[in-house]
């Protein structure tokens, strides 16, 4: 409860203040200080005004002198006590990121808390305690839950390795699972959640992308289900309502919720009894954040787990190269699935050389044959291909006209099916416009669309097999809140024969009658420029063949491809996942690319190309002009300015720097002093920008 304002009377002896700093959320300057007639802990959460404005804030430091002049500083207005102050390891990993991504402390804390919890209009009007958040008993902690025994299965010899090692960690270690598809990671994961949980410890479960993962949690509630009652697993992910979010946060944070399942985001979640971070499918790219606080979940997983001296464990078939090589290097300790779990082998894969045959509607005479056969035996096949929409571009024969997005350099994409029939769509701004009756350009009323998306696929497949059930899982088809978990609900009750879908069908689902993975077009995704691409590639084709024959012999691949020499495809036909991280950290070594460099990518956005690479080129030439400030700079590589690839969306044109060392420390140091520098230049430039410090895509 706060204190009515301090107003000294004459001849009152002078009474204590306290001087509190604030971060804030807001550009520039992040930390402020403000005056309190009472002492406030570190880590809560105040109101102060700020301009005309009133904010929410979190008391950082309880300096004893302010850094400027007592009488510009002005008095707190409220202290929130609706929740206990963030507890101190929380606000050392928020400084940590702020310090790592080279963002001012606010923009990192105050985004990390729900909605609920820092705005303002929540407590308006309303001087004293209350607000949002309704006080509840704390109650009472559970005693550890034990399992029934009758539905687990007992684990295998390389299962049971895994999960007694984890158990066993009394202090950090970070532990890489390497499992292949189907080899029973979850069981691992459970195994060692029971045992933190047994120990009175909270267990933070991350996952890439909650909706799509809807078996997981119902494992997890069945195996604590009847032990500790609804309120044990707690799940937290951006799709959540303001008040669910917060319900979440506040149950873990009093220890209440024993489990957190979520994604990214709940790497910020306050648990006092933290004892076990689990990162699955770890070298999965939902881990980053792409705007904001551009964070990796996984690697503040890491740091996290090093600081609360507790175990993590990261989770994958197909381990991204920097955990890969962390563990080939001894700094993470590997555990190996190699077999399935379920009594099957791996899935043949076939690589059908698409070069000299006749295709039809992008299909090879040897696919059709094989869904075919699987349909006649009653299994379900899987047609996968990362391109939504009906066809990529639509295009006039006659005169080579295009469809452009007047917005952005890139195509807009046909779409023929859902709520808007035979639309044009950028898939970048999200510019929709009809399909014109005839060519913009010259008239010709012949527009084709080239190339195919899952639609296109999908309208192909019923016209070949008209008996068959079709479902599309994608992007467009599950915009509705509910309905991925409907369809998915559908292909597991066997109401599916042929599933269509984007990466939104490779990853997790445990499909039980599925025989058969077509994979259309993957080479797209070869020669992309990105030095990432071929590992993405390998991971996501693993992720999705690991879908077929899961649960009965003769499960079969099919990728269909032009380049079938190529060391991912050759690596694929072998499920040979080691075999391929050599080649690729090989090569990587060979020409001093991550993880054997460092970068930072600073991007920036403004009206005309010119002006965003004039301020890089300023940004670049900062080096030269001060080269005291820039101690380190002798050890960093900065590359020339260059355009993006889409280099304009939505009428705003992007190019970006890219800045390497193989030293971190020297990195970091330099970039610490860069961004400083930085945002005087972009203002002068009148430029956005971002510096993403081991940006994914670059
Ligand atoms: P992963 O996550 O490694 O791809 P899952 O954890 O989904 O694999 O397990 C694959 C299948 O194997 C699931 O159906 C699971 O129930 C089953 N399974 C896991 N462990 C065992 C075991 N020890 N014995 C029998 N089946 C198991
Ligand atoms: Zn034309
Ligand atoms: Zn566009």
């Amino acid at each position: 409860v706060v204190e009515p304002p301090f107003h000294p009377c004459p001849g009152a002896a002078p009474q204590a203040v306290f001087w509190i700093r604030v971060a804030l959320d807001v550009p520039l300057l992040d930390v402020f200080d403000y005056r309190s007639p009472a002492a406030v802990p570190v880590g809560s959460r105040v109101i102060v005004p700020f301009g005309r404005r009133r904010l929410v804030g979190i008391v950082v430091a309880t300096p004893a002198e302010p850094a400027i002049a007592p009488e510009q500083i002005k008095d707190v207005d409220q202290v929130l006590d609706d929740t206990p102050p963030m507890p101190a390891d929380w606000l050392r990993m928020a400084s940590f990121a702020a310090q790592y991504y080279q963002r001012p402390i606010g923009e990192v804390m105050l985004p990390a808390l729900p909605p609920s919890l820092r705005k303002v209009s929540a407590y308006q009007g309303k001087r004293s305690a209350g607000g949002p958040v309704k006080r509840l008993d704390r109650r009472a902690r559970v005693p550890a839950p034990i399992m029934p025994a009758d539905c687990v299965p007992a684990l295998n010899a390389e299962q049971t390795a895994a999960a007694d090692a984890i158990a066993a960690l009394q202090g950090h270690k970070t532990i890489l699972l390497y499992g292949v598809t189907g080899s029973g990671k979850t069981e691992v994961y459970l195994h060692a959640a029971q045992a933190a949980l047994a120990r009175g410890r909270q267990v933070l479960f991350l996952v890439p992308e909650i909706n799509l993962t809807p078996q997981l949690e119902q494992s997890l509630r069945a195996r604590l289900a009847g032990l500790a009652g609804p309120q044990t697993l707690a799940i937290m992910h951006s799709g959540l309502a303001d008040g669910e979010r917060l319900q979440a946060w506040l149950s873990v944070q009093r220890g209440e919720a024993r489990i957190l399942l979520g994604t990214r985001l709940a790497i910020f979640a306050p648990m006092p009894d933290l004892g076990l971070i689990i990162v699955d499918e770890e070298h999965d790219t939902s881990y980053k954040q792409q705007d904001g606080l551009r964070y990796s979940a996984r690697d503040l997983a890491v740091w996290r787990a090093r600081d609360r001296n507790v175990p993590v464990v990261l989770g994958s078939a197909t381990p991204s190269l920097e955990s890969w090589s962390h563990a080939q290097r001894g700094h993470y300790q590997r555990y190996t699935l190699a077999r399935r779990a379920r009594d099957v082998e791996l899935p043949k894969v076939r690589l059908v050389d698409t070069r000299r045959l006749a295709m039809q509607e992008g299909f090879s005479p040897q696919l059709v044959t094989a869904l075919g056969e699987r349909l006649e035996r009653g299994e379900q096949a899987l047609i996968f291909l990362n391109r939504r929409g009906y066809a990529p571009v639509l295009n006039c024969a006659s005169c080579g006209w295009v469809s452009n997005c007047p917005r952005c350099t890139a195509y807009t994409v046909l779409h023929r099916a859902g709520a808007r029939r035979n639309h044009l769509q950028c898939h970048h701004c999200g510019y929709q416009a009809r399909v014109p009756r005839a060519c913009p350009d010259c008239g010709d009323q012949d527009l084709k669309p080239m190339g195919r998306g899952t639609q296109r696929v999908e309208e192909h497949l019923a016209e070949l097999f008209p008996a068959a059930r079709i479902a599309r899982i994608d992007a467009d088809s599950t915009r509705l809140k509910g309905s991925a978990a409907a369809l998915f609900a559908q292909v597991h009750a066997g109401e599916v024969d042929l599933l269509v879908g984007t990466q939104m069908v490779a990853k997790g689902h445990d499909f039980a009658n599925l025989g058969l993975v077509g994979v259309l077009n993957a080479d797209a995704m070869l020669f992309a420029q990105d030095f990432r691409a071929p590992e993405r590639l390998f991971a996501q084709l693993m992720q999705v063949a690991g879908r077929a024959g899961r649960h009965a012999e003769g499960g079969e691949v099919i990728i269909q491809t032009d380049y079938p020499e190529q060391a991912v495809y050759q690596a694929l036909l072998k499920h040979d996942y080691p075999g391929f991280a050599q080649y690729g950290l090989s090569e990587r070594e060979a020409v001093g690319l991550p993880p054997y460099a460092h970068q930072a990518l600073l991007t920036a956005e403004a009206r005309e190309l010119a002006t965003a690479l004039d301020f890089l080129a300023h940004a670049r030439a900062l080096l030269g002009e001060y080269p005291d400030s820039f101690p380190t700079a002798c050890s960093i590589t900065v590359y020339d300015p260059v355009p993006l690839r889409v280099v304009r969306v939505a009428n705003i044109e992007r190019a970006q720097l890219l800045v390497e060392s193989s030293n971190r420390p020297a990195l970091q140091a330099f970039l610490t002093a860069w961004s400083y520098a930085l945002g005087d230049i972009a203002r002068r430039f009148r430029v956005r920008y971002n510096l993403e410090v081991d940006p994914l895509e670059i």
